[in-house]
């Protein structure tokens, strides 16, 4: 399998047919400023399908993920994913004996042919080291990082800048792994406590916590003008695992199957469809289930779920995407999707447009000086109902009255993102499909929220109980470019 760029550019003289997997792994964007797909979408057919059902997760994941990756032995793809797909990993949910399904199923509201109900379910993808989905492809990355570079006899230093959820995630991934160290930049003393926790309390030699006296922005702009050095880029081999990686986007797409096979899993006929539900930020969870959709998965809806922050749901509208400015993003409940514009989402744009890269030049030159596109009225926009896409909003006030709603029928506690997708996946509910919402975070990440809208904390993992009182491990810095940089030049040696 070889990986074409989005803009067009992927192939290199010494890379003529274009890079393969391991070859993307390691870095981001494409020497185009593109992003990477594979130049074709393996297909799955219904038979295979059935075939999948009786499999773990690792080795479903086996079975999605070796049409991406062909250039590791399949023999060391299995084992690695056998040792990342884990009950012992994935062990903090709720329905601690189905731990082994890494993923289970939870029906609010069981499908019902006779009284037309379609169903109503969740898919926990918030089982892993810190309590969100990321960890379901960041687990992966982490040991796809360990087996390329031993491989290839290298070395990695990844830089990065969180506000909370994607460092915690990359550093539970990453800690201890051979010839990877992880510097990752937080915004002093604006985290949660129990974010903190999470992240500083890491003692591994590899892992090395920035606060910096500043906001996520800029704790961001430092990592940009680091990363913007090619020099001490190059001398540092400094990297990143942000959300445009494909590996990540790839590990999504297992759990897409699973959700299938496992909302299906009763007797019926064989054409039976399922529409997921996604709490959207930077398309990157979505993207994974478009992926899925083009390469056979009969899902019948995607439904893209936003918070205030409605940039994405602007565009499934009305055919107009139109980035925010960074004043324009507001602080909201479900802060893992306050974002202005969607890093993934040019990937979806490329098979809207017919896999076009001139189209995509023209496009992202608008929204990368800061403008945006309007596609309505255009050949691409009549195309958008071949791709199952609608969308909605939510706001605090439609997350406070879904967590409650959930609670007082259900018996069940969600988070605040999660409560984003069920909100709008309840209004595309139809008779015909099960609606499965993406879970992807838990309850106890969010306390403030919760007890908003509940009047109590949310239950706790019983590993993760008294975070706050271990000892933690953080420099603290001013916003400074050269004391970053002259902090991992020490660390380096
Ligand atoms: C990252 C994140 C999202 C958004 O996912 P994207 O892949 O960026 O669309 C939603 N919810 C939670 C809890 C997250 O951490």
């Amino acid at each position: 399998m070889r990986y074409v760029s989005t803009r067009g550019q992927s192939a290199s003289n010494t890379n003529p047919s274009g890079p393969t997997f391991s070859e993307i792994l390691l870095g981001g964007l494409a020497p185009d400023g593109g992003l990477y797909l594979p130049e074709s979408y393996p297909q799955v057919s219904r038979s295979e399908l059935e075939q999948w059902r009786a499999l773990s997760y690792a080795e479903l994941a086996y079975e999605v993920l070796s049409r991406f990756i062909d250039d590791i032995p399949p023999d060391d793809l299995k084992e690695l994913l056998r040792r990342t797909y884990t009950a012992e990993v994935y062990c903090n949910g709720r329905v601690r004996e189905r731990a082994g399904e890494i993923t289970p199923l939870h029906w609010l509201e069981a499908p019902d042919p006779a009284r037309g109900e379609g169903g109503l379910a969740i898919l926990e993808l918030s089982n892993g080291p810190t309590l969100a989905f990321k960890d379901m492809a960041m687990q992966l990355l982490g040991n796809l990082f360990e087996y390329v570079l031993a491989k290839q006899r290298e070395e990695i230093n990844i830089l990065g800048a969180t506000s909370g959820d994607t460092g915690s995630s990359a550093e539970y991934a990453m800690r201890g792994k051979q010839g990877v160290q992880v510097f990752m930049l937080s915004p002093h003393e604006r985290m949660s406590a129990f974010q903190r926790a999470q992240m500083y309390s890491l003692h591994d030699a590899n892992i090395h916590n920035i606060a910096v006296r500043g906001t996520f922005d800029d704790a961001q702009d430092i990592v940009k003008a680091v990363a913007n050095d090619r020099a001490f880029k190059a001398r540092y081999r400094i990297g990143a695992v942000n959300s445009i990686n494909w590996a990540r986007v790839a590990a999504q797409v297992v759990y897409y199957f699973k959700g299938y096979l496992a909302a299906t899993s009763d007797a019926g006929d064989d054409d039976r469809q399922v529409a997921f539900a996604v709490p959207s930020g930077n398309f990157g969870n979505i993207c994974a289930g478009h992926i899925a959709r083009m390469m056979g998965l009969p899902i019948g809806r995607l439904v893209l779920a936003t918070n205030e922050n409605d940039v994405l749901d602007e565009f499934f509208r009305t055919g107009v995407y139109r980035p925010r400015a960074t004043a324009e993003t507001v602080a909201t409940s479900s802060p893992s999707m306050d974002i202005s514009k969607a890093s993934n989402f040019e990937r979806f744009v490329f098979d809207l447009v017919g896999r076009d890269p001139t189209v995509i030049r023209a496009l992202w030159s608008a929204v990368d000086a800061g403008c945006g596109f309007d596609l309505s009225g255009t050949p691409f926009l009549a195309r958008l109902p071949e791709f199952g896409f609608v969308s909605g909003r939510s706001t605090h006030a439609d997350r406070l009255a879904t967590i409650r709603g959930a609670f007082e029928r259900y018996g069940l506690m969600i988070d605040t993102h999660t409560a984003d997708g069920l909100k709008v996946g309840s209004e595309w509910r139809t008779a015909e499909m099960p609606m499965v919402i993406l879970e992807t975070a838990l309850p106890a990440k969010f306390e403030e929220t919760m007890v908003e809208a509940l009047g109590r904390k949310p239950e706790r993992p019983a590993a993760l109980h008294g975070i706050e009182k271990l000892p933690q491990r953080v420099t603290v810095m001013d916003v400074s470019v050269e004391e970053v940089k002259r902090f991992i030049a020490r660390q380096l040696g």
